[in-house]
């Protein structure tokens, strides 16, 4: 059974879904003013994964992950939560462009990167320009439960009718009356209530009629609206960076148990910072790497997958070349292992050993680390001591066709959560060509020749080895 660990009750807890067999989740999406980077993708990366387990392990998934596309907001503007600029509003201006053309352009980067990075699609992508209506719904009903007020068009959280904020992140009213401060807006009864409308000023081009005359939307009111349309009141899992716990999931959890009366999430699941040189990558700090970036260095999409995959989503990670380098090394010895047990399964001799390959060990520490709130690295540890101890018993001549089928069978079961899509196992038809020429040579003991070829093999990157079936090819 799969033990997550919840950021609301800061401990490891057992997972259990409200529906049996099915589980909702809700993704904080990407702000789409600007490029996504690869911390974002490090978040997305973990949902992914966790996504990828609970259907592993038999539940039937639904993954809703919403696009903002009215900007006012970012996570990086945490101080000034209600009065950062518009973020969407000033890339439209500099690229004279209009918000919804910048919001497109940016979405579609954000599906491609996704698709490059083998994430699999969320069930819906709901925008949050689409629900202003829904959010208005939730906010009348509100202030009508005396939740939040009207002021000169704006309308505010009163966060001190609600004594359960601050259970998620540690910020309780208290701790922050003395924390840090900010700067009053002259609306707020209180400088830490949140923005659920917000007046447009004149020139603000992003604006829509509401009971309070026209404005856009807090930030946060979009996440409780669209989670509640697509999957109910109460949901399994919600999850975003760690940037999101305040105050945006703080906010969530505060209107929507106000709005409806019940718990709003069950699990908060939250991934650390991607770091590079020590500091947060974001898009505000302009410190960031984007997929693109990543490729023009000679890397691909799965060589980042697997970095990201070797740290666990619970600690910070931070960035480097030669991590990467790793990666790569490490992603061409999955792909030389599993070249080398399909030219194993393939070949046609009489087994003279039975099957007696540990598989369901491999298979039970693969479940158990995982089932320990996702440790991916220590699941790639025994995806690297199975390759290990594979290719001790493919030298000792010790892997019959049948165990090299049944090692190919895990290793897709446990890829089927690690979601690595391998650059082509097949070996090029010319080299094949070659191999067996050089075979033929050999067959006739002219050595000297067989020579010759081999290092022609080898310079067109592959490698050669006998063996008592005839060879193996592997890349160089
Ligand atoms: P944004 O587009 O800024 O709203 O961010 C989209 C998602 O990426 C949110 O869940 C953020 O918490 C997450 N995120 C942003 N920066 C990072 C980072 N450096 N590392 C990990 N996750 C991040
Ligand atoms: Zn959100």
């Amino acid at each position: 059974m799969l033990n997550l660990y919840n950021t609301l009750s800061h401990r490891k807890e057992k997972f259990r879904s409200i529906n049996t067999g099915k589980v909702g989740m809700y993704v904080c999406g990407p702000t789409v003013y600007d490029y996504i980077h690869i911390g974002n993708i490090r978040s997305y990366l973990t949902v992914d994964i966790l996504r990828r387990y609970l259907e592993y392990l038999g539940f039937e998934t639904r993954m809703i992950k919403n696009i903002t596309d009215v900007g006012h907001l970012t996570q990086d503007d945490i101080a000034q939560a209600d009065s950062g600029e518009d973020k969407l509003l000033k890339k439209a201006l500099a690229e004279k462009k209009t918000p919804r053309e910048i919001a497109k352009f940016y979405e579609n980067y954000f599906h491609a990167t996704e698709e490059k990075m083998n994430i699999l699609p969320a069930h819906y992508f709901p925008k949050a320009t689409a629900h202003i209506n829904q959010m208005i719904k939730i906010i009348e009903i509100l202030i009508n439960k005396g939740y939040a007020y009207v002021k000169n068009g704006n309308v505010f959280f009163d966060i001190a009718k609600f004594p359960e904020y601050g259970l998620l992140s540690g910020n309780t009213l208290e701790k922050l009356k003395i924390g840090a401060r900010l700067d009053a807006h002259p609306d707020k009864k209180n400088p830490w209530d949140f923005a659920l409308w917000l007046k447009a000023p004149k020139k603000h081009l992003m604006r829509w009629t509401s009971p309070w005359g026209e404005g856009y939307p807090g930030w946060h009111i979009e996440c409780s609206a669209m989670s509640t349309e697509y999957l109910g009141e109460t949901i399994d899992i919600h999850t975003g960076g760690e940037d999101n716990i305040f105050p945006h999931h703080e906010a969530e959890i505060a209107q929507s148990q106000c709005f409806t009366g019940k718990k709003f999430v069950n699990f908060w699941v939250h991934t650390r910072h991607l770091l590079v040189d020590g500091e947060k990558m974001s898009k505000s700090k302009g410190n960031f790497y984007t997929l693109e970036d990543i490729e023009k260095k000679g890397f691909s999409p799965m060589e980042l997958r697997l970095l990201l995959l070797s740290s666990h989503y619970r600690s910070p990670l931070n960035f480097t070349w030669q991590a990467m380098e790793q990666a790569k090394k490490n992603l061409r010895k999955i792909t030389d292992f599993i070249r080398d047990l399909e030219n194993l399964a393939k070949e046609k001799k009489t087994e003279t050993s039975t099957a007696s390959f540990p598989i369901k060990k491999f298979q039970e520490k693969f479940e158990s680390v995982l089932n320990d709130d996702l440790n991916t690295p220590l699941a790639l540890t025994i995806l690297y001591e199975l390759i290990t101890e594979t290719n001790k018993l493919i030298s000792e001549k010790k892997i019959n066709p049948t165990e090299a089928k049944n090692i190919l069978n895990l290793w897709q079961k446990m890829n089927r959560v690690f979601g690595l899509f391998l650059p082509a196992t097949e070996i090029p038809q010319e080299i094949k060509i070659m191999a067996e020429k050089r075979k033929e040579t050999r067959d006739q003991k002219d050595f000297a020749r067989a020579d010759e070829i081999r290092k022609e093999i080898e310079a067109k990157g592959w490698l050669i080895e006998d063996n008592p079936s005839g060879y193996i090819l592997k890349r160089k």
